[in-house]
This record gives structure tokens, C-alpha cells and sequence, in this order.
């Protein structure tokens, strides 16, 4: 059962980038959703601000558009004028972050910040307008030490750049009201790790390298970069994908149990995580770029990388896939192997921690030796296997097969899981409350990127050329070597 929703404290939100992709994309979709699941009290207001000159109305339509394009607005308008009253809460003011015009408005509309209602700042804009807007926020009297803001990803190109941000947004706000949202975070089943993690008594025991033979992450996308390549191509998986998202599963896999389940404790545990990874042998990462499909291969994109990119000589990989080490007492000989890529033949985001076999078998060799294996599923179809061995039924002796024991979230909770909140929601809810649990600390962040560093400047150095892969399939035939030179295999892009 989905637990019963409890409304949010009154807000005013400011979207700076309202008219922006992400803003249409994700934010007033989630917004939409938690409006109509009555999280949001009625005085809440929600506030477009972004550079064309559009009114209120204008603004209004586009966001309408924005509900109606996602695949939301329909069914849950069924209650009737749900997107009306949404629609009701929404302002717009035409803003520039590096001009004057318009912030006295903004200051006008929001008034001097008061305790009994939340303020946030979402800055879905590119960093290099994260200052300009914080300055213009201190110079019109519109925060105090309660105001949040809201960042989006990168958080920097590299150690020194996010060192940078960091620096700039801590010259204007306390570390507790910065939010840094890497949407992973937010999904029903990462937290469900923890929940596995800790709420049980079964798994932790195990959970080392007594017990673990070796993880797998692997997020694996069939979109390739489309719409972003100018600032994909400058960005490449590791960047864009290795150092926050992966990174950040990484963490919660490795993490020890905090003392509690509070924002600063987590992200201590994660922190440290990130501080034992050992760098990475260039011989144990793979880096991939997309090209065109072979004849009948199933991809059926017609523009390789290069293509997408107008660079016939890009080197930014599209794939990556390494292998990790974290040096602790907990972790010492389990490799942790990572990876990631576009345009691959399904998309899929899983984790698989593969349990050692038995010490011994008592059914002999001819009965087979089967270890466990948890399978955690992000996308699609969330959902937790734990892969266990029993005998085959029937007669013929004692052999041993794997059977799942299976909980798909759309199963065991059933409709209700469609009316659980996606990450964006989940995330934005976090910011009102205040809870900064699933936010990065910058300081997670900057650690993030001493371990990524090196890894790219390997690449640069060496002139490293990533290994085409062809669209459609699962990526460079090398990152397979690598598993094999270890005796494994990669599981969990199922097509
Ligand atoms: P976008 O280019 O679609 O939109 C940018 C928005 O910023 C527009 O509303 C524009 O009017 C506004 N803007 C630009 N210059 C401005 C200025 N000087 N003053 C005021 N407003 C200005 O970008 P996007 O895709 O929505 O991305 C926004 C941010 O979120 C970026 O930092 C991006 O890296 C990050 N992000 C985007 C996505 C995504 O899926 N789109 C995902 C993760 C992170």
C-alpha cells in the first residue's frame, strides 16, 4: 500500500528556466502530479520565471501544452478542472538573470521571506548563471537563511570547476539550503535499497566480501544524444553519467548503515565510500561510441556518434564500462564493475550483487552449484529478484536449479504503485520538508570528481579513441573481455 499523502507547508516556488526543457519535461509535470494527489496546500504558489517575454496567460498555455504532451494530463483530469486549478497557482515573470528588469517585480510579487512559508529558488538553468541569479536574489531582499535553492547537474566539467560552483553558491547560502538533485536519488527503488539494506536482518550479514563475489551496475540507455550532443560531446559518459549517477549507486551499495536515517549521516557513509575507491588501471575501463547499426542488427537509428555530433573525429565516449575496487575492510576483493552507454539494445538500469557459491556442495558435481543473486531493477519495472537454488522437481536424483523469488513493485503493491510519486516529485516534496537526505553534499561531489579526474586525463594523455560499438547491441565487445578475463559475465541488459 502507498502510504496516505500528507500535504506539504505553504510555498512559493520560483522556477528560474520555467520556460526551459527540463522545467516542461519534469518539473511542472511532477509539480501537476502532486497537485492533484492533494499534497499541495492551496495557497502554494509556483512561479515561471525565464527570459522571453511571455504574460501570465501566455505562460499558462505553455504549461498546459508541456501536461498534455507528457501522458498524464488526461486520466488525471478525470476528476475534472484538475489541470484548471493547476493551472490557477501558476505566475510568470519575464526575468534575466544578468540584467535589472524584472527582479523588482519578482520582489514584489514574493515579498520579504516570512517563517511560515517556504521559499525555493530552482535554478534549472546552466551554471554559469548559478551566481548571477544568487547575487540577484541577496540584491532584492528575496532570501533569508531559511530560502532553498535547487541545483541541477553538471555540477562542474571537473574537480576544479565544481570546486568553483561550491565556492560560489556557499558565498551565498548555508550547505543546508543548497539542494543538489541527482534524479537517481529519487527513484521508489534506490531507496528501496536502503530499505533492503537496513530493514532487514537477512541481507547485511552477507553483505561483504566474505559473502559477495562481485556487483554489477549497469544503466544502459537506447536513446543516443539527440537534442544535446554540443553539450554532450564536450561531456562523454564518464562525466555525464559515471561520476553522479553510477557513482551515486555505488554509494548506497557500499555504504556502511549510518547511525540514522538523516541527511548528514547518509552522505557521511556515502563520502566515505567515494574517499576508498581506488584509482582505476587503465586496462580496467572500457570506453565505447555509437555507430551505425549493422545490416539487420536491430538498430534502427540511421546517425552513428560522430554523425549526431557534426565532429568526424570526436573521441567523447557514448559507453563506458570499468571496474572499481573500494579499499575497506568491508569491501577489499569484491570488484565492483560499472557501466553505462547509449543507443545499447534496451534500456535498462539494474543492479545485480552476485553471491559467492556454497563452500561446499553435498550433491556432488553432477547436481550443478548455483549462487544467489539479488537483482535490484530502477527501470523499467522496478522491482527486487533474489535468485535462489532448489532442486528440480521430479524424479532423477537431486539437481539443483535457480528459481526467483520475485517481487515486482506493480505486482506486490498493485495500482497503487502507478500513484507513487516519480523522483522529481519525490524530490521537490524533499526540498519543501527540508530534508536533504537524497541531495548530494557538495563536498560528495568534489570527491566524486578526484576519483574522475585522473581517469579522463589517462584518456587525454594517451589519446585514447573510443571502441565503436554498434548501435543496437550492448556495447564494445572489450567491455565483454573484461568480464571474462575474470571469469564473469555482464547480466542485465535484457532486450
Ligand atoms: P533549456 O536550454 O531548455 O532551458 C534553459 C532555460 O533557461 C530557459 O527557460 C531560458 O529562458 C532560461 N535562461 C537562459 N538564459 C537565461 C538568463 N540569462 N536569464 C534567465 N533565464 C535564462 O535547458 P534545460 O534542458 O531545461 O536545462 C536546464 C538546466 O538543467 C541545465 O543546467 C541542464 O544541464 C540541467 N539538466 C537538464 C536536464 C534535461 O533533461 N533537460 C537533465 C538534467 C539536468
Amino acid at each position: 500500500m502507498v502510504s496516505r499523502v500528507i500535504p506539504v507547508q505553504a510555498f512559493d516556488l520560483v522556477i528560474f528556466g520555467g520556460t526551459g526543457d527540463l522545467a516542461q519535461r519534469k518539473i511542472l509535470p511532477a509539480l501537476y502530479r502532486r497537485h492533484c494527489a492533494g499534497q499541495l496546500p492551496d495557497t502554494a504558489r509556483i512561479i515561471g520565471a525565464a527570459r522571453a517575454e511571455l504574460s501570465r496567460r501566455d505562460y499558462q498555455s505553455l504549461v498546459r501544452a508541456a501536461l498534455q504532451a507528457g501522458d498524464i494530463s488526461a486520466g488525471k483530469d478525470a476528476a475534472g478542472g484538475q489541470v484548471d486549478s493547476f493551472l490557477a497557482r501558476i505566475n510568470y515573470l519575464a526575468i534575466d538573470a544578468t540584467e535589472a528588469e524584472g527582479w523588482q517585480t519578482l520582489a514584489q510579487t514574493l515579498g520579504r521571506p516570512t517563517a511560515d512559508r517556504v521559499r525555493v529558488f530552482y535554478f534549472s538553468v546552466g551554471p554559469a548563471l548559478f551566481a548571477p541569479l544568487a547575487e540577484q536574489i541577496w540584491a532584492h531582499d528575496l532570501a533569508d537563511d531559511q530560502t532553498r535553492i535547487v541545483v541541477e547537474k553538471p555540477f562542474g566539467h571537473d574537480l576544479a570547476s565544481a570546486k568553483a560552483l561550491n565556492r560560489t553558491l556557499a558565498s551565498h547560502f548555508d550547505e543546508s539550503q543548497i539542494y543538489r538533485i541527482d534524479h537517481y536519488l529519487g527513484k521508489e527503488t534506490v531507496q528501496n535499497l536502503m530499505a533492503i539494506r537496513f530493514g532487514n536482518m537477512l541481507f547485511e550479514p552477507l553483505w561483504n566480501s566474505q559473502y559477495v563475489d562481485h556487483i554489477q551496475v549497469t544503466v544502459a540507455e537506447t536513446v543516443g544524444v539527440e537534442g544535446r550532443a554540443s553539450y554532450y560531446d564536450k561531456s562523454g559518459a564518464m562525466r555525464d553519467m559515471v561520476q553522479n549517477h553510477l557513482m551515486q549507486l555505488l554509494c548506497l551499495i557500499a555504504m556502511e548503515p549510518p547511525a540514522k536515517f538523516d541527511p548528514d549521516a547518509v552522505r557521511d557513509e556515502k563520502l566515505k565510500v567515494i574517499r576508498a575507491l581506488e584509482p582505476v588501471e587503465p586496462h580496467h575501463i572500457v570506453r565505447g561510441q555509437y555507430a551505425l547499426a549493422q545490416e539487420g542488427a536491430g538498430g534502427d537509428e540511421d546517425q552513428s556518434y560522430r554523425e549526431t555530433v557534426g565532429d568526424p573525429r570526436s573521441s567523447t565516449e557514448s559507453y563506458v564500462a570499468l571496474k572499481a575496487h573500494i579499499s575497506n575492510w568491508r569491501w577489499a576483493g569484491t570488484p565492483f564493475y560499472l557501466r553505462t552507454g547509449k543507443r545499447l539494445v534496451a534500456r535498462s538500469s539494474v543492479i545485480n550483487v552476485f553471491f559467492k557459491d556454497a563452500p561446499h556442495s553435498i550433491f556432488g558435481a553432477d547436481a550443478g552449484r548455483h549462487a544467489n543473486l539479488l537483482t535490484i531493477r530502477l527501470q523499467p519495472d522496478e522491482g527486487i529478484t533474489l535468485k535462489v537454488t532448489i532442486k528440480e522437481p521430479g524424479p532423477g536424483g537431486m539437481r539443483l536449479i535457480d528459481v526467483p523469488l520475485d517481487m515486482s513493485f506493480a505486482q506486490a503493491l498493485g495500482a497503487d504503485i502507478d500513484d507513487a510519486p516519480d523522483a522529481y516529485e519525490r524530490l521537490i516534496t524533499d526540498v519543501i520538508r527540508g530534508n536533504q537526505t537524497l541531495f548530494m553534499r557538495g563536498d560528495e561531489v568534489e570527491a566524486a570528481w578526484a576519483w574522475t579526474d585522473p581517469i579522463i586525463a589517462g584518456w587525454t594523455s594517451r589519446g585514447d579513441v573510443p571502441k565503436p560499438y554498434d548501435s543496437g547491441s550492448t556495447g564494445p565487445g572489450d567491455a565483454d573481455l573484461l568480464m571474462r578475463r575474470d571469469q564473469r559475465d555482464w547480466q542485465g541488459i535484457n532486450p
